[in-house]
């Protein structure tokens, strides 16, 4: 198996380490282009999930795609790390869990034959099974699993019920969230102005201090970011995407892993698009996107870091909302997009897998605030028989550079609780550069005022991403329900022009 320059580990002999990590996303050779396709049908730029969709749907609609990536892997912000020390362990660096409520992952689960083969990450009856409460002002205690999930969901219940039916009158069908059949537009951009901090104000009396902790905790690990910033929307389209019960959260959200990794199913969506046809080059820096579609004749040039320049008739970009800025279009981009960009999203998160001495922590679960790292909790076991752990932070970049104070890292996982850590793996999304951050939570307002722009083509550009779905934004489904939406319109465009040149010819 190939390895990635991506990702790091750390263990007390060895220091820090980047890259060489064996990776099923890595391709080899990372170059496929046939002399001959000097314009493709259509470029796509970006092997994440969104971009995967697309260019396999393309391909496989006999259409030419070159696929432009600027790492050396398949996967984007979700792949997986093989363990170090030849065990087949593995670790997820991004996006992990998914579930059968996942409509466009459950669909791709099924196609390649993996919609089965899923493991959990909850392992209980090891030595510390039991949740830890670590709250500024409270004295820290232990709970069983079952005290902790009734206090975390009576405060997020009672966060997110603005409406008095847990988000069903607000956000009925989330898929559709700025207005539909049976919600009027005006009402949600008026929910949506306000941010979480505010909401939390509101209700922060009728919870106990130990509970107001919990729910800053989760609020600020699933936004990475702040809760002056976080929108309240996002948490009410999560709870309306949890089919409006937090009894489903743990089900849904953080349980069911694919048992050969995310990068085993983002390989298997790049393979067959690669077995029919698909060209690509990875190692590829986009710089700049030129449309020159309104000229007559005229077609997408897209050039890269080392000025090769590739023509297509359209472009897929699948580049981060948090990268876009780096890239140069022709004709510039709306003010409005070019606003949306610029203003970016707030998820700056930490994700930090740690195997620690011995099984007894595969149960554990716990929280912290405030702290580095906000949550961690027990995720199975490693060949040797320790516990495998994974933890999240908020937004911590001025107080901690995980790559460069291992010790910062080793002492933010002590606080939530003591353990000896034998190794700490993780990929740091916000110090690189394609990604600048994790997925993408949205600021109080940006939904009313930028989804419609972000998720519309420019001339002959489409945009896909994650990062502005309709329904699971940040999240894989998210960046698939992009990935296909845009091929079916790139799909259709080309058809269109095909038949009417076709009728030209004839006349
Ligand atoms: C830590 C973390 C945990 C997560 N947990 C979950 C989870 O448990 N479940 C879940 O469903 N989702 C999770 N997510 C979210 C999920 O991973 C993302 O929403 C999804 O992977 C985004 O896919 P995408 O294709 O839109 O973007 P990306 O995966 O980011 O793909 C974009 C691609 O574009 C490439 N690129 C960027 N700039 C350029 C350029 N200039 N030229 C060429 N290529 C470029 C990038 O290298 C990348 O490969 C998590 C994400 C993170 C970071």
């Amino acid at each position: 198996m190939e390895t990635t320059a991506d990702g790091y580990s750390w263990t007390e002999a060895h220091g820090t380490k980047k890259g060489g990590f064996k990776c099923r996303g890595v391709v080899f050779p990372p170059e496929r282009r046939s002399s001959n396709s000097t314009v493709y049908d259509t470029i796509v730029i970006g092997a994440g999930y969104a971009g995967l969709a697309a260019a396999r749907d393309l391909a496989t609609s006999k259409r030419s795609v070159l696929l432009l990536e600027a790492r050396d892997r398949v996967g984007g912000r979700t792949y997986t790390l093989e363990d170090e020390d030849g065990s087949g362990f593995l670790f997820e660096m991004g996006g992990t869990w998914v579930t059968h409520h996942f409509a466009y992952v459950l669909k791709e689960m099924t196609r390649y034959n993996m919609h089965q083969d899923m493991i959990v990450s909850q392992h209980p009856g090891y030595e510390n099974d039991y949740y830890t409460l670590n709250i500024d002002g409270v004295k820290p205690r232990k709970l069983s699993h079952e005290e902790a999930g009734q206090m975390l969901r009576h405060a997020w219940d009672t966060f997110v019920n603005v409406d008095g039916d847990m988000c069903r009158k607000i956000c009925p069908l989330p898929h559709i969230q700025l207005g539909n059949s049976r919600v009027d537009r005006k009402e949600v951009e008026k929910i949506d102005k306000k941010t979480c901090k505010e909401r939390l104000d509101e209700i922060r009396n009728l919870l106990s201090t130990e509970e107001v902790g919990m729910l800053s905790s989760l609020l600020l690990i699933i936004s990475g970011g702040t809760l002056e910033k976080f929108s309240l929307w996002d948490i009410i389209r999560s709870q309306a995407l949890l089919i409006h019960s937090s009894l489903n959260f743990a089900d849904i959200w953080s349980t069911y892993k694919l048992r050969e990794g995310q990068s085993a199913l983002a390989r298997r969506m790049f393979d067959e698009a690669a077995d029919f046809g698909l060209e690509y080059m990875f190692n590829t820096q986009v710089t700049s996107i030129m449309d020159q579609t309104r000229d007559i004749g005229g077609y997408v040039k897209v050039t890269t870091s080392n000025n090769e320049v590739y023509t297509a008739r359209r472009v897929i970009c699948t580049i981060p909302l948090n990268v876009l800025k780096t890239i140069q279009f022709s004709p510039p981009l709306s003010a409005k997009r070019q606003e949306a960009i610029n203003i970016g999203h707030i998820n700056f998160m930490s994700k930090i897998h740690a195997v620690a001495d011995g099984p007894g922590l595969a149960s554990w679960h716990g929280s912290r605030f405030p702290g580095k790292l906000a949550t961690g909790q027990g995720d199975g076991l490693t060949a040797q028989g320790d516990a495998h752990l994974v933890a999240f932070g908020g937004d911590e970049r001025k107080n901690f550079t995980p790559e460069l104070e291992p010790e910062k890292v080793v002492a933010a996982w002590n606080e939530l609780h003591p353990m000896r850590i034998k190794k700490t793996v993780f990929h740091n999304w916000c110090t690189d550069p394609y990604s600048n951050g994790g997925p993408a939570w949205w600021p109080a307002e940006y939904m009313s005022k930028y989804q419609d722009e972000l998720q519309s083509p420019f001339g002959a550009i489409s945009f896909a991403s994650g990062d502005w779905a309709h329904g699971w934004r940040a999240s894989i489904d998210g960046a698939l329900e992009q990935g296909s939406l845009c091929s079916i319109r790139v799909l259709r465009e080309l058809n269109n022009s095909t038949k009417s040149h076709n009728r030209q010819t004839k006349l």
